[in-house]
């Protein structure tokens, strides 16, 4: 196969095609970034269009779709009858957008969403969703496996970029509110390593996700177990007790904002799970 892109993680995608055995044609904007590789077995073509001449299968690890135009745009005529693989993170739409180009080209698309950082390329346990036409992706799964686990999620080209974007949604949102609390623990006199094994418990969400889940599902929030006023109180003791830390309130402001919102639309004595009809309001 051919790899185009060589960040942190295409690098780490040649390596892992490498061990395995594959051999591997690389390209990168910035040739030097091939060397090392280059001396573990990998062949580097001389230019974009003889690294997709070199082979049917072409892996993209590129910054976004944008840099995919960039590179390719000039290169259309080599692309017919290739797979891109691209595992650059982007939107929906925009991978949508790219199996039509690509298939005006004559080359089919595959999305992806990779959901690891390049250590975790080559591990089974990592995983990787994939989607576009199916039979082009039957055909590749094997080799694609070497990298990660692969979960394909459909044929829609957008599938593997949304599900890629709601599992960051949550990684980002998740993240902030832990960087957000070691602010306030800091300014307290606490570190983050005296707060690990209070933060990992509370990031460890597990039993909360599986209860909501299929009363979310059923549009039924019953205040059985917690009423969205209850949650008001306790984001407001959040963001004071952020306050009086001297800590920029924000973030459980935010919070704050939208349970607020809840409460002012009738729901206070339901639960906060029903705060999702405030993000999709039904007409
Ligand atoms: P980088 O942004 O570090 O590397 C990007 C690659 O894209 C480089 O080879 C770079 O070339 C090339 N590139 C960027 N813009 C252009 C352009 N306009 N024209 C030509 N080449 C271009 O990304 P990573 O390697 O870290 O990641 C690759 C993809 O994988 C990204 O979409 C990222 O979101 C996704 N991903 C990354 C993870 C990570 O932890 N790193 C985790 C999960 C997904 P050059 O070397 O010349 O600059």
């Amino acid at each position: 196969m051919t790899v185009i892109g060589l960040g942190p993680m295409g690098r780490a995608m040649v390596g892992a095609f490498v061990d395995s055995g594959h051999l591997v044609t690389v390209w990168n904007r910035t040739a030097s970034k091939a060397e090392d590789l280059v001396a573990r077995g990998a062949v580097r073509a001389d230019t974009v269009e003889a690294a997709l001449a070199a082979n049917e299968l072409v892996v993209l690890s590129l910054t976004d779709y944008a840099a995919m135009y960039d590179l390719l745009g000039s290169a259309t005529g080599a692309l017919r009858g290739r797979v891109l693989v691209n595992l650059s993170s982007d939107t929906p739409q925009r991978a949508r957008a790219a199996a039509r180009w690509a298939a005006e080209h004559g080359a089919i698309h595959l999305a992806g969403g990779v959901l690891t950082p390049p250590s975790g390329i080559g591990q089974p346990e990592s995983s990787t969703f994939y989607s576009g036409p199916r039979a082009a992706f039957e055909t590749h799964r094997e080799t694609l496996a070497v990298l990660t686990a692969t979960d394909y999620r459909g044929e829609d080209p957008g599938l593997a970029p949304l599900y890629y974007q709601l599992t960051m949604g949550m990684f980002w949102t998740s993240m902030m509110s832990w960087l957000h609390t070691l602010a306030v623990a800091r300014a307290n006199g606490i570190t983050a390593r005296e707060l690990l094994p209070y933060a990992t418990s509370a990031l460890d969400l597990r039993y909360f996700l599986e209860f909501y889940t299929d009363r979310i599902d059923a549009d039924e929030h019953p205040a059985d177990v917690d009423r969205l006023s209850m949650g008001v109180a306790s984001i407001e003791h959040v963001a004071h007790t952020t306050r009086d830390s001297g800590i920029d309130p924000t973030l459980p402001e935010t919070v704050l904002e939208i349970f607020r919102r809840g409460e002012a639309a009738g729901h206070g004595d339901r639960s906060f799970t029903s705060l999702i009809n405030t993000f999709t309001p039904r007409p």
